[in-house]
């Protein structure tokens, strides 16, 4: 399985496959390799040229003809199928999950992307945008929380643009883009829009917790947020995909917003999910970045302080706007020093924002396993995510089983906090109702409630449920 959005992905799928190779040829074993996904779809006839390694080459829309190009593959012949498709949505397959303790499933909704930003080759490997039925979306959800499913991320490449066109009347909610971003795309009326699938999605289940990826920030209307905020069980952690944090890099990416726009939306965001996370995704060293430029996004990161954020430098792909209008003439040990001073701004804000909001503060835990390291004065730790997102490590105290928590929601008390991570301590098992019935609304003025009878330990006060009060919301 590939991905292409960046030239690493593609040289570990080459590497890979000179392994495999090595397998095959050396060890004689008898192998048939195929090569799925973005780079299939991209490069098929150099994946069918190298040295006659690779059997199967099935782009992301022609899965079903998996198992008839395994039966055609064999030595003599190698097979290709990487049609794209203008409604696949493979909303009718449900995939095989092999491991019971499975605590989390991802679970696609919509395929492709219509915005054809200047870098990107998504809209070329995955083509337009289509969204599944809600009720196959519905439905699934059902099965996964039957299947004890207690966290479902709901995917696509634009995924907050989903659009359900298949129910009668489905005129829907969230129609509109957030205030300041435009498309470079003559957007539709009509169809169930994101709004109201997060909002069936969150009602199958009030204890399993819903996020979604990959977002893009033009699709968060007020009445998605208002959403996200009445839904204890969506995670309020919102990805904000800024890209740049300077306006004219933003329009020579053609992002559809301003730096100024974006803002407005992170302050949106804030107002109206008390305590929302926020993740980015950045890119240094796009065509023709100036050092001005540069420190603009530094800036952005500086003055919003995303609690997680995903940073790259720029690699050219073929077939972009980019590929055929710009150049890519940021020197590379320039875009790696921009990076560097991208990451390092993050850490620090991220880190401060930590310390200052979640230190002290209990957060609702999704217990996922063993820590891979004990503390540092050898105490075991367990480990889960907070609704943020963010990873949290934890002890127990004695008499209380790892193990059993595993798949569960916990209350953590934060100790310490870094840029990517929060430490604490064990407080008491809690369920998603219970924990926000003690902050309503939202993290907002925490009541004397507990959060959950704690089988060991003290019951926790009011002020240190789920996190920062209001006065500090805004991060
Ligand atoms: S919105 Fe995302 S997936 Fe679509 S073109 Fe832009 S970066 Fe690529």
């Amino acid at each position: 399985m590939t991905c292409a959005i960046r030239d690493g992905a593609e040289q570990k799928i080459w590497a890979r496959l000179d392994q495999l190779k090595a397998m095959r040829t050396k060890q004689g074993l008898s192998l048939k390799v195929g090569v799925l996904g973005c780079m299939a779809e991209r490069l098929r006839d150099k994946l069918l040229d190298q040295g006659k390694l690779v059997d199967v080459v099935c782009g992301p829309d022609a899965y079903r003809s998996l198992p008839y190009l395994l039966a055609l593959a064999d030595e003599n012949h190698q097979v290709a199928n990487v049609m794209l498709s203008a409604d696949e949505t493979y909303a009718d397959i449900m995939p095989l999950r092999l491991d019971p303790s499975q605590i989390s499933a991802h679970l696609s909704i919509m395929r492709g992307c219509n915005n054809m930003c200047a870098f990107c080759i998504v809209p070329f490997t995955r083509g337009t945008e289509r969204s599944r039925p809600i009720q196959s979306i519905v439905d699934e959800v059902r099965k996964l929380c039957e299947q004890g499913i207690r966290e479902v991320t709901l995917l696509g490449q634009n995924v907050n643009s989903y659009r359900d066109t298949t129910a009668i009347n489905a005129l829907g909610l969230g129609s509109d883009l957030a205030p300041g971003f435009s498309t470079i795309y003559k957007r539709k009326d009509g169809g169930l829009r994101f709004a109201e699938l997060i909002d069936r999605v969150a009602a199958v289940d009030p204890e399993l917790r819903i996020r979604f990826t990959s977002p893009h920030p033009k699709d968060f209307p007020d009445d998605l947020l208002h959403v996200i905020r009445a839904h204890p069980n969506i995670c309020n952690q919102l990805h904000l995909p800024a890209q740049s944090g300077s306006t004219t890099m933003l329009q020579r990416m053609r992002r559809g917003y301003s730096r100024d726009a974006f803002l407005s939306l992170v302050e949106r965001a804030r107002a109206l999910i008390p305590n929302v996370a926020l993740s980015t995704d950045i890119i240094a060293g796009f065509c023709g970045e100036t050092e001005a430029e540069h420190q603009d996004t530094v800036s952005l990161m500086r003055d919003v302080a995303f609690d997680q954020a995903f940073m790259f430098a720029y690699s050219m792909r073929e077939k972009t706007f980019a590929h055929r209008h710009m150049e890519d003439n940021v020197p590379a040990g320039v875009k790696s020093r921009r990076l560097a001073e991208i990451i390092a701004t993050h850490y620090d804000a991220a880190k401060s924002k930590h310390q200052r909001m979640l230190v002290g503060t209990w957060q609702l835990v999704l217990v996922d396993g063993k820590a891979r390291r004990n503390t540092k004065d050898g105490r075991e730790q367990y480990a889960g995510r907070a609704e943020s997102n963010l990873k949290v490590h934890f002890t127990l105290p004695d008499g209380v089983m790892g193990e059993s928590l595993v798949g569960k929601y916990v209350a953590v008390e934060v100790h310490t906090a870094s840029g990517a991570s929060l430490s604490g301590e064990f407080r008491g098992v809690s369920s998603i109702r219970e924990f926000h019935a003690a902050s309503e609304p939202r993290g907002m003025t925490p009541t004397a409630s507990a959060v959950a009878p704690a089988p060991v330990g003290a019951l926790p006060t009011a002020e240190r449920v789920v996190g920062a009060t209001a006065s500090s919301a805004s991060g």
